[in-house]
């Protein structure tokens, strides 16, 4: 992720990676209080790079932050091109932007009373690989949202994101399908999830999961391509007898399913909406001319 060149921003500043410092009794490392964000820059047809909806992955930092009563007094147009400076500094074109808020020292329960920023950046491929996902129902559910400000990136909740993970590897799969606390379809650990049914898309409605920013654009795409789209309550019942499903994230973009707990699907990926979508997404990240001729009939 780093290197003895790697500058990043911390509070204002732009520092080495290897000599920024951070204090070891905070509420951040400890008790996981800690609000992030997960961005990526694309060098764009024109040659230009782009930071994909930064002003959206802003406001939803600020958001998890007021959630979680971290104070939010940053601008985030400042933010973003703190962003931008980073990738200069590092000389890079395509990468992933990792926002972090933290609190200063502090061992309470109290809520923090500063917000202090870090932006870091690194090379990242397709967070989930290429390949289609060999993806099983896990038997951990996603967050109570009573019990947590679930719409909020935040640190601690991602001890749920990771056990997740460990138990669908170490069962051989590629990803996780969490439910939520009533049992109904939300989403994978680290992404969102959509499947096509009778040339229909479906995708949970927002309440139990993160409000994805790519999920916002694929429901986006959906409207342009003017595929029919449909957010709802999702049984595991329905999930099984899609035609094809995917999951979508900044990191991941967007990746076809291979099968769900070893089941496969009706439709080829490469016939599914979900694959007209995925060039969509990457048309659209690259700012490139997408043909709609690609739809499948
Ligand atoms: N759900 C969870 C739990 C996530 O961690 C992510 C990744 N941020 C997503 C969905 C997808 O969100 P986005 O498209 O904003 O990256």
């Amino acid at each position: 992720y780093y290197n003895e060149n790697t500058i990043l921003y911390f509070n204002g500043e732009y520092l080495k990676a290897t000599e920024a410092k951070i204090d070891l009794y905070g509420q951040s490392l400890h008790y996981g209080y800690a609000v992030f964000e997960g961005i990526r820059a694309y060098k764009t047809e024109s040659g230009e790079v782009k930071i994909f909806k930064a002003k959206e992955h802003f406001d939803r930092f600020k958001r998890s932050c007021e959630l979680i009563h971290m104070p939010y007094e940053f601008n985030n147009d400042e933010l973003i091109a703190a962003c931008y400076k980073v990738l200069e500094l590092n000389n890079m074109t395509e990468a992933y932007i990792r926002p972090l808020a933290i609190c200063p020292p502090n061992m309470t329960l109290k809520a923090a009373e500063e917000t202090h920023v870090l932006i870091c950046a690194w090379e990242w491929g397709a967070y989930l690989g290429e390949k289609l996902l060999r993806v099983m129902l896990s038997s951990y559910q996603r967050p109570n949202p009573k019990a947590f400000k679930i719409e909020s990136k935040s640190a601690g909740l991602y001890v749920n994101s990771i056990l997740a993970s460990q138990e669908a590897k170490s069962k051989g799969f590629d990803e996780a399908l969490l439910l939520d606390i009533e049992g109904f379809v939300a989403e994978g650990p680290g992404a969102n999830l959509f499947y096509e049914k009778d040339g229909t898309i479906y995708t949970p409605a927002p309440g139990n999961i993160l409000p994805g920013i790519t999920r916002a654009t694929v429901i986006e795409i959906c409207h342009e391509l003017g595929i029919p789209l449909v957010e709802k309550q999702i049984t595991v019942a329905e999930l099984e007898q899609a035609d094809a499903v995917f999951y979508c994230g900044t990191a991941a973009e967007v990746v076809g399913w291979d099968s769900f707990n070893n089941k496969g699907f009706a439709k080829p990926w490469a016939q599914s909406l979900g694959k007209v979508i995925q060039q969509a997404y990457k048309a659209k990240v690259l700012e490139k001319e997408f043909d709609r001729a690609a739809i499948p009939a």
